[in-house]
């Protein structure tokens, strides 16, 4: 049954910030350096997976064996510190704010749900999009015990904005995270902002897809519309 919208759940890496090629620098450096059989290709496909069950997956692929938890562990601290030697200024997405407007100005509520870990994100978040964001509907890696492409990370958002998942939309940019929010049951747009083939997203279960934020601002009351009453 079709309901008002009453939240947006947003995805962040590379959906609110064009941050997915300095993590798979950082990941392909990292891999490399351990002997791990990788392409770059591989961390736009593992997107929204933790960091250690990344670690493990490569394991697998390599040695077939899983990774200690001590290997998952200091492997993903060595590519945390890599990322954070970059010192890259976080990069908004192209347009992410236009989405973030008129979704404010339908007067829906802004929650994110991402897998990363970091303290510091309602300050970047703010920072970058001042008055957007609360920082009682962010879910991070904090949170959860499953990561994407388990569904509760989504669900903790539908909790944390207090709406079923009838009156929700997830923006989402990755196949994991897209299998995330579908398995919530949520109806899911996706942005393909990254390399990866239109049909994998669609494949994932993505309900849309656009080509970029701008096209998703452009399209947003005909959404909305079409498809919540
Ligand atoms: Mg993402």
């Amino acid at each position: 049954m079709p309901s008002a919208l009453k939240a947006v759940l947003f995805d962040m890496d590379g959906t609110l910030y064009d941050s997915m090629p300095a993590h798979v620098k950082a990941w392909s450096e990292v891999a490399a350096q351990h002997h791990l059989v990788f392409s770059d290709t591989d961390f736009y496909l593992f997107e929204g997976m933790t960091g250690e069950d990344t670690i493990d997956k490569l394991f697998l692929r390599t040695y077939n064996r899983h990774a200690t938890s001590d290997e998952r562990y200091t492997i993903y601290q060595e590519k945390t510190v890599l990322f954070e030697s970059y010192h890259i200024r976080r990069q908004p997405m192209r347009n992410a704010l236009s989405v973030l407007e008129k979704v404010k100005d339908s007067g829906v509520q802004i929650v994110v749900v991402t897998g990363s870990a970091q303290h510091t994100l309602l300050d970047a978040l703010s920072e970058d999009f001042p008055g957007y964001f609360d920082s009682h509907k962010i879910v991070t890696a904090f949170d959860v015990v499953h990561g994407k492409p388990h569904p509760e990370p989504y669900l903790i958002g539908l909790r944390k904005a207090g709406v079923s998942a009838s009156q929700a939309l997830v923006v989402e940019n990755a196949p994991l995270g897209i299998q995330s929010a579908v398995a919530a049951g949520i109806f899911t747009v996706a942005v393909n902002t990254g390399p990866l083939a239109d049909d994998v997203l669609i494949q994932a279960g993505t309900h849309r897809l656009y080509s970029d934020m701008k096209a998703l601002a452009d399209d947003w009351t005909a959404l909305k519309t079409y498809f919540f009453h």
